[in-house]
């Protein structure tokens, strides 16, 4: 699928957010880059169970890795597209199943938060998300998003450690299946006309049960620290479809046990905004450390790790197309945005 990169820094209202350009492309406008919205053409085989957790890259959506299943035995790739075909023969056998992600097992020893800072060396990516390079993000006077996302991290960690937790603080370059008690992506906002202003936070699906949770403790806690108003209505599809969150499409993702969030905390283009991001960024981490610590108490050690995830079975597939007509592109890499 063609995918256009332009206005990444842009903001534009919800209803002009994604917006089908011709020949199916698709234009985005925000910071956060999102997985691709690549769909498969067709059903695929529906009785969907997942084994392992997450590390497996799938090849289409964004639920869950799976291991496509047909009358209860996991088929290879080249099988199960053979099993598809025969299912779209005969649709009366297709049973779908929920899918399960077994508990992970977890070390011993401190509990461990990973900060991003979002577009921070982003030319270490391998060809899979290679699309992500060009996405700088948004920028203010010669002061780049990714350099005000690592020095909030930075601060944040170190508010963190002092409270004895093992904090990474991560590039764009996700490790693989990456699992903590808490992760937070952080980045910034960039609006062209200088207007809007606030923070939002989202997490993605088919994970966890325990995000609801964290991005309310970040938008409550963060708000009340920084003041800034909470433009909920800001929150784009690249927010939801972070590619961080894909851990069914690609290995450097948050593990679906981990907690995830994504946090854009302002606009570096608003004045008013800049008087927190960029003149008292020690007031901005304590904002998401608040939120991050207040999670952490309200979701002891373990009990994010304690049960295997099960999750409803992967909706059906439109028949037909997708929507640029073209045939999908296996492993499409996340968007640019
Ligand atoms: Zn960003």
């Amino acid at each position: 699928m063609l995918i256009i990169d332009v206005a990444e820094h842009g903001r534009l209202r919800r209803p002009h957010r994604l917006a089908l350009v011709a020949a199916g492309a698709l234009l985005f406008v925000g910071c956060a880059p999102a997985a691709s919205l690549t769909r498969t053409a067709g059903p695929i085989a529906e009785a969907a169970i997942e084994s392992g957790p997450a590390s497996t890259v799938l090849k289409d959506g964004d639920g869950p890795a799976v291991a496509d299943v047909v009358g209860g035995e996991t088929l290879s790739d080249g099988a199960a597209q053979a099993a598809s075909r025969v299912v779209q023969a005969a649709p009366a056998e297709i049973v779908r199943a929920p899918v399960r992600i077994p508990k992970p097992a977890v070390p011993d020893g401190p509990r461990r938060v990973g900060l991003q800072a979002g577009h921070w060396r982003t030319g270490e990516l391998p060809p899979e998300l290679r699309r992500l390079e060009p996405q700088t993000g948004t920028s203010w006077g010669g002061y780049a998003e990714w350099q005000l996302n690592l020095d909030i991290a930075n601060r944040v960690a170190a508010i963190l450690r002092g409270q004895g937790f093992v904090v990474d603080v991560l590039p764009t370059l996700m490790p693989e299946s990456y699992l903590a008690d808490a992760f937070v992506a952080l980045h910034a906002d960039g609006d062209p006309n200088g207007v809007a202003r606030g923070f939002k936070a989202a997490h993605g699906s088919r994970r966890g049960p325990y995000e609801d949770t964290l991005v309310q403790d970040i938008v409550d806690e963060y708000g009340a620290v920084t003041g800034l108003p909470h433009d909920e209505g800001g929150i784009s599809r690249n927010m939801l479809s972070y590619y961080a969150f894909s851990y069914s499409r690609f290995p450097w993702a948050a593990a679906a046990h981990t907690p995830s969030a994504i946090l854009e905390m302002g606009f570096m283009t608003s004045a008013a905004d800049r008087v927190l991001l960029l003149q008292r960024p020690e007031v901005v981490a304590r904002g998401v450390a608040n939120g991050v610590l207040r999670f952490l108490e309200e979701v002891p050690g373990g009990m994010a790790f304690a049960e295997d995830i099960v999750l409803p079975p992967q909706p059906p597939r439109a028949p037909g197309p997708p929507p640029s007509g073209q045939a999908p592109v296996a492993g499409t890499p996340p968007r640019v945005g």
